[in-house]
Order: C-alpha cells, then structure tokens, then sequence
C-alpha cells in the first residue's frame, strides 16, 4: 500500500517534469519558427529590392511581407507566429515597419521614375535592422531555452528534494510503528533482538547480563487500581530502565509488564535495580502500596560468544523458573534448567501413551499400629515405570500434571488400580487403603460420579476407600466441594487430611467440616529434638478432643516409634516398617502376614 503511495508520487514528480520539458520545447520551436520567418523578411526584402532595381514589380511579395510583420508584430496570422513579447525586439520591428513603410514609398517612387540611389540605401538601413532583429530574437530563444532548462532542473531539485524528505519520514514511520513500544516509547522486541545483536558484535572480553522480567501480580494491580495507574507504573519502569542500563545498554518492552535488557554486568546490580526502582516509583506515584509490589527476574549472563536466540531463551527459562519459586524472586539460567526443560517437556509428551501402557504403577506403603507394628491399611502412591531400569517419582511429574489438567486422569488410574487391587484381595473396611487425590481432581466437576462409577464397577465397600487430601487443597476449599466431601464422609468414605501442619493452618477449616483422619506431615519428626515431642502431643491431643483418627508420616527410626508411643499416637507409616513397595510385592509382604495373624 505505501510502496504503491510512493510509486504514484514519483511517477506524478515524472510526468509535471516531462510536461515542463515538452512546453519548453514546444515554446523554442516557436521562437525557431519567428527567427526563421525572421529571415525570410531579411531574404525577401532584398530579392524585391533587387527586382525593383531591375525594373521588375514584385506586389504578392509586398502583400506576402506585410502579412508577415504583421504577424510577427501581433502574434495573428495563417503562419502560425508567435508574438515575441520581448521589449528590444518589438521595438527593433517597430522601426523596420517604419523603414518598411518608407520603401514601399520609394519602391512606388522609383517605378514613377525616381532615382533608386534611395531606395538602395533604404533596403541597406532595413537589412541591418532586420540582422538585428534575428539576433534579438535569436537571443530571446535562447535566454527561454536556459531558462526552461533551469527551472526544470530546480523543479528536479525541489521535488526531489521534498520526495526525499517524505520517504524518510514515511520510513521513520514504519520503523516506529515496527519496533518502538508506543505506550512506553521503548524497543519492542523485535528490535531488541536486533540490538542485542549488534551488542555482542561490539563485545570483546566484558560480561553482559541480560534480564527479562516483570511485575508479579500486574493483573490484579490494573483491575484493583485502574488501568491508567497499571499504564503509569509501566512508564515508570520504562523510563527508569532505559535510565539505568545507560549508557552502555539496551532495553525493550516485551508487550503486558515484561521487560527485557542487557547492560555490563556488576555484582548485586539486579538488587540495586530493584531498590533505586523502588525509590524511583514511590517518588512519582500517590499511591501508597509500592512496597508490595515485587518483580520476578530471569537473568543470566552473556558474553560474545553467545547466540542471541539461546540468551533470549534461557532469560525466558529463568524468569518461567522465577514465577514457579515465588513473588520477587530472581533465577540465573544454569544447564539444569534447560535440563528440567526438557524432562517436562518429554513427561508432557509421554504422558498419555503412559496411561495407556500402563506405565503408572501401583505402589503401597504399609500403614501401622504402635507400637504393635501390625499393619491396619495403606496408601497408595503413584511411580511411572518410564523404562524397564528407571522410575520416576510423583514429585517429579504431578506438579506438572496438575497444572496441565492430566492429574484428573492419573488419580483416578490409581484409584482403579487401588479398587482393583482390593478386589482381588477381597479386603474389607477394617483394612482400607488411602488414595491421594490433588486439588485439581477434586474440582473436577466429574470428580463425584466417576468416583462411584468406579467404586460400584469394583463392588468395593466404601470404608474401604480413604480419601486423603493435602491441607494445603483444604486451603481454598468452596462451600460445594465442602458439601461434597461432607456427602462422601456420610456414605461412608474416610475422609484424612493429608501432610497437617504442613504449611496452611486449617484448623478454621477443621471447624466448618469434619475429617476422619488427621496426617502428622513427616516434617514434624525432622524438628529440633525438644519441640518435636510438644508439637506431635498437641496435634494427637487436639485430633482425639475432634474424635479423630491420628496418624503419623515419615516414621523412620526406633526413636521415631518411642516418641510417638510417649505422645500417645495410635498409627503410623514411614520407612521403619517399608518403603512404598509395587502392590505386587505389597500383597506378598503384608497382607500374607495379615493373613497369617488371622490363623
Ligand atoms: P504424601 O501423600 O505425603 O506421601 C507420602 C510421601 O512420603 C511418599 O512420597 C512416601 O514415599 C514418603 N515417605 C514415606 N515414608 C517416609 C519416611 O519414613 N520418610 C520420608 N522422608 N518420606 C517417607 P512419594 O511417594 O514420593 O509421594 C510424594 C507425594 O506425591 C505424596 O506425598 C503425594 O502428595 C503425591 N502423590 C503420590 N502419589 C499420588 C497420586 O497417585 N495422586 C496424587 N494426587 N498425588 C500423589
Ligand atoms: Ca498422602
Ligand atoms: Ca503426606
């Protein structure tokens, strides 16, 4: 569209050009013809007086030269003439009318029998006026044809002149629209590849660091205080980060709150940006919540030898990785990023081949009676036999399954796994076996029927079935899902509250709903020796004052079992007693033994 602009304009600059010249042209041809005419007078003035002389008469060539004066006089006549509007030359044909007049008196004279020595003379005066007359007009052509010829060149110039300008101003305006952010005035990124480019061209021995980041939680800060403040905040950054990487740096805008830079590297310089950026926006906002806003940073360092494609990732990767550790934090781009990269990306890629394949496995680990060590049921927890000779463990992949939705599928293929296992064991409700079941999958809208569907096609009692979910789920718990977990609780599901003291404290929750089961988190036995024993007693004091069961995790030593029968916990599970074990395997450790203690 524009290339066709200024294609129309050039060619519009190229046709005003060609006409100039044609006009021009067309004017010399007319003051060729003048001075050609010109000469003919000259000529045929002096054949006439010669024929005069002679005694010839001659009066068509006298009509021929009147009409021809006349013509070069007024412009009007059958031979096309031009009237010459030059001063000088009007004035010279003037006299040679004049002198013109006086010979055809003479002429008249001479054919009644006057003497021709006047008539003689007359035509040699009228020839030099007429020579005269030519080279004026011969002048006056040329002067227009120079000057034709300068004012085509000035019009060139002109024209080339204000084309040039305005294509250089069409181009700085593409260029803006292509690679200045407009609501900040900074690169976007498009051109920031470009400059980083040209950066590490420059660089010889220095270190660079290239930082991509932005503000946590800029969503809520634009709903809660207003666009425009969201817009003020992002010019405050824009302005104080162009600011700071000068002048060595290069910075952009990368759309929304992101941002990126390169500039040399000095130790604790993000620490420094943060803090002078801090200033810098509380030095030009009203607002009062600046010290809660935090920015998350994805820095590594770049040095010449680099590819502008890797750096810009791995600032990418690193900042990903800072969102996933927390608000304001800041993560260096290190191999094992890349490394933990592409593990997610193959678990994602694998996942549901996986399920197919049966690759998500059964284990259980035995839960125990103290200080009997009798086993009274067990949990159910996931491993993915990703090859014959590697496993991998739930911490590894489940986070990523619960954000990508897929976690909704793998508990209920344990679940199957577990109701199957039940089945084929015929185990009762006095032996049940806890699934772990995320957030996530408790959400799911599906989550209550499949649920039943699964437990009805097994024919398992529902005592059977202990849903554990982590406190941290309890956390943000709607009523529905409350009201749904209650519904389960009456039909005879135990409900147990997964790693308890963990993190969030859910005792509000334990108020509004009641769980079954209270899971000590195994943390609990790793603290300092003389807290541990206080903080176990008052969780088992406070389940049984809510008449709940008690259980706890990570049981690894003697010591661990002494305590717990000191604060009076009835249950555990924890290494002590086996490591989550293939339910194969499981069947045959623990439940033969069962069997046989039933003998
Ligand atoms: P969890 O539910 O708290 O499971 C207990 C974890 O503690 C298990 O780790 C288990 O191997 C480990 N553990 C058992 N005894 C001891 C001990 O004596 N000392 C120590 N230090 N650890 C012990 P695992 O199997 O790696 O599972 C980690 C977490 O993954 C589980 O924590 C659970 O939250 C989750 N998970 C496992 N399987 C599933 C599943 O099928 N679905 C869902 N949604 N989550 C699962
Ligand atoms: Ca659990
Ligand atoms: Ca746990």
């Amino acid at each position: 569209m524009k290339q066709k602009q200024s294609m129309g304009i050039y060619t519009c600059i190229w046709i005003i050009a060609i006409i100039i010249l044609i006009v021009s042209l067309f004017q010399n041809l007319g003051y060729a013809k003048v001075i050609n005419y010109s000469g003919i007078v000259r000529g045929a003035t002096q054949k006439l007086v010669k024929e005069e002389l002679q005694g010839e008469k001659d009066d068509d060539v006298i009509v021929y030269l009147d009409k021809i004066i006349h013509e070069l006089q007024t412009g009007q006549g059958e031979n096309g003439l031009m009237k010459i509007d030059n001063e000088k030359y009007q004035s010279q044909l003037a006299t040679m009318e004049v002198s013109w007049d006086l010979m055809k008196k003479e002429i008249q004279n001479v054919r009644n029998g006057a003497s021709e020595k006047r008539l003689y003379e007359l035509s040699q005066d009228y020839f030099s006026q007429a020579d005269q007359m030519v080279a004026t007009a011969q002048n006056v052509s040329d002067q227009s044809l120079v000057s034709s010829i300068t004012l085509f060149f000035i019009y060139l110039l002109i024209t080339g002149g204000v084309f040039a300008f305005w294509y250089h101003y069409k181009q700085r305006q593409i260029k803006k629209v292509m690679y200045i952010d407009k609501l900040t005035g900074l690169h976007n990124f498009l051109a920031f590849q470009m400059d980083v480019q040209k950066k590490l061209e420059t660089l010889n021995d220095e270190v660079y660091l290239l930082i991509y980041f932005d503000i946590d939680d800029f969503k809520y800060l634009n709903t809660s205080y207003g666009y425009t403040f969201g817009n003020q905040l992002l010019k405050i950054v824009a302005q104080f980060l162009s600011k700071f990487i000068q002048p060595q740096g290069v910075c952009a805008r990368n759309g929304s709150d992101n941002f990126y830079a390169l500039f040399p590297y000095s130790e604790d310089v993000i620490d420094h940006f943060k803090e002078e950026l801090r200033c810098d926006m509380k030095a030009h906002t009203d607002l009062d919540i600046i010290d809660d806003i935090t920015l998350s940073f994805g820095a590594c360092l770049v040095n010449s030898q680099n590819d502008v494609q890797n750096i810009l990732d791995n600032a990418l990767l690193a900042h990903k990785n800072a969102k996933t550790v927390g608000k304001g934090c800041t993560v260096w781009y290190d191999q094992n990023l890349l490394d933990k990269l592409y593990q997610e990306n193959m678990i994602i890629k694998q996942m549901h081949h996986a399920l197919v394949q049966h690759e998500f496995q059964l284990y259980l680990q035995p839960k125990f009676h103290i200080p009997s060590l009798e086993i009274i049921g067990a949990e159910s927890l996931v491993r993915w036999h990703i090859s014959e000779h590697e496993i991998l463990y739930p911490d590894e992949f489940i986070p990523l399954f619960e954000k990508n939705g897929f976690i909704y599928d793998l508990d209920f293929d344990i679940f199957r796994q577990t109701c199957a296992f039940i089945d084929d064991y015929h185990l009762l409700e006095d032996f049940p076996i806890s699934v772990n079941f995320s957030r996530v999958t408790i959400h799911h809208k599906d989550f209550y029927n499949e649920l039943h569907k699964i437990i009805e096609e097994y024919h398992i009692p529902v005592g059977c079935i202990e849903i554990e979910i982590t406190e941290s789920a309890f956390n943000d718990l709607s009523s529905a899902i409350i009201d749904m977990l209650n519904r389960l609780r009456e039909e005879g599901f135990i409900i147990s509250m997964d790693d308890f003291g963990a993190g969030y404290s859910s005792l509000n929750l334990l108020n509004s709903m009641s769980v079954d089961v209270l899971k000590i988190d195994c943390q609990f036995l790793l603290e300092q020796e003389s807290k541990k024993e206080q903080i176990i007693r008052l969780i088992v004091d406070l389940a049984k004052t809510l008449n709940m069961k008690v259980i706890c995790e990570g049981v690894e030593t003697k010591e661990d079992i002494q305590l717990l029968e000191k604060v009076h916990c009835p249950l555990g599970q924890g290494y002590y007693v086996s490591y989550p074990v293939i339910h194969d395997e499981f069947a045959k450790r623990f439940l033969r033994e069962k069997e046989k203690a039933l003998l």
